[in-house]
């Protein structure tokens, strides 16, 4: 299996942390103080009560197959797209890699690894545990 580019995560001041984080081999998701409800992506404003109490927490890292497809055309190396829901209970798009493509399943356990972009960034992905 060749290597795929992983273009550079566009990263900006409401996301910083969050791929410092990853650089560190951390995943990080959000998680609101007053309604209790983690959120993906991690961002200042809780999207279920629109609460500003929210804060970082690092997850751990595991999930299953929510839904997922791998792309073969126009592109230069096949790769799996996915949403993967993580234990603390929000989804995730992401990309399958290390595993072979056809013997993926909806709803199996998958774990984070953090592959390294373009200009030195990581970014969290999954392959199967
Ligand atoms: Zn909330």
């Amino acid at each position: 299996m060749s290597a795929r580019n992983i273009p550079a995560p566009p990263i900006n001041p409401e996301n910083k942390r969050y791929f410092d984080a990853a650089a560190q081999g951390t995943l990080l998701v959000g998680k609101c103080n007053d309604c209790g409800e983690a959120h993906f992506y991690p961002r200042v404003l809780c999207p279920h009560c629109f609460s500003d109490k929210t804060e970082w927490v690092a997850a751990k890292g595991t999930g299953v197959i929510y839904s997922y497809s791998t792309l073969h055309r126009g592109v230069p190396v096949p790769y799996t797209l996915a949403y993967v829901t993580l234990e603390e209970g929000v989804t995730m798009m992401t990309n399958l890699v290390d595993c072979d493509p056809s013997s993926l399943a909806i709803g199996q356990r998958v774990k984070v690894v953090f592959k390294e972009a373009d200009e030195g960034a990581k970014v969290p992905m999954f392959t199967p545990v």
